[in-house]
């Protein structure tokens, strides 16, 4: 995985302007292989893109007292490339869905194993982020403010002491939901040893989701 902190890590040597930004995507998890180019039509590529402020959706999460819980899904032919886009949040209240990354898949390969691949890019920047970045020396800036408010409340501080989040990097999901995929499914089986429910709306056809960064 590339470090997207070592531009912070810089910042602690140089002292230069230069800063993460809050809002800017970073590359957090990717695969490319030439090779499956040929196969199906579908391209070998595989990038899962975050930002500091979608990866502190699940601080956030956490923080409001309630149970963690992912929401996963993809879709396809957004473009005219032979790609899909593949995406794991958390929800609040509101029924709104706050992403926490949205990986490129090759097109029509919504699998478990890419949920899995894009889950564990997830956990890990979000360890890196919990655990490795410094603050700068700017006397108000707002990347470290929002970093440190989420890192600083009671929640993502019992999680910084939890030895599954510290040394396995595993975060505590309880509940997980989609549409009626079974890649869903199997990647909550099998990776988060979870039963996945089904949204509301895919349910019922009551389509009240809100999607929110
Ligand atoms: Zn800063």
């Amino acid at each position: 995985m590339p470090d997207f902190l070592s531009h912070n890590a810089a910042l602690e040597v140089t002292d230069t302007p230069e800063h993460l930004s809050l809002h800017l995507p970073y590359v957090i998890g990717y695969s490319v292989d030439s090779s499956h180019q040929d196969i199906g039509k579908s391209a070998g590529i595989f990038i899962v893109l975050s930002n500091i402020w979608m990866l502190l959706n699940i601080g956030r999460a956490l923080n409001s007292g309630w149970p963690l819980q992912i929401q996963g899904d993809a879709t396809f032919k957004v473009c005219a490339e032979a790609v899909g886009v593949l995406g794991i949040g958390v929800n609040s209240l509101g029924a709104s869905n706050h992403w926490l990354a949205l990986a490129i898949i090759p097109e029509d390969r919504e699998s478990a194993e890419m949920y899995k691949q894009t889950w564990i890019s997830i956990s890990n920047a979000f360890h890196m982020l919990m655990t490795q970045y410094r603050k700068c020396h700017r006397a108000k800036c707002s990347v470290c403010e929002a970093v440190f408010s989420v890192k600083e409340q009671p929640h993502v501080q019992e999680l910084l002491q939890d030895d599954d989040f510290n040394i396995r990097r595993i975060l505590p999901v309880l509940l997980v939901d989609s549409d009626n995929s079974e890649a869903w499914r199997k990647f909550c089986r099998e990776v988060l040893n979870l039963p996945a429910d089904q949204c509301f709306a895919h349910l019922t056809g009551n389509i009240c989701l809100a999607f929110s960064f």
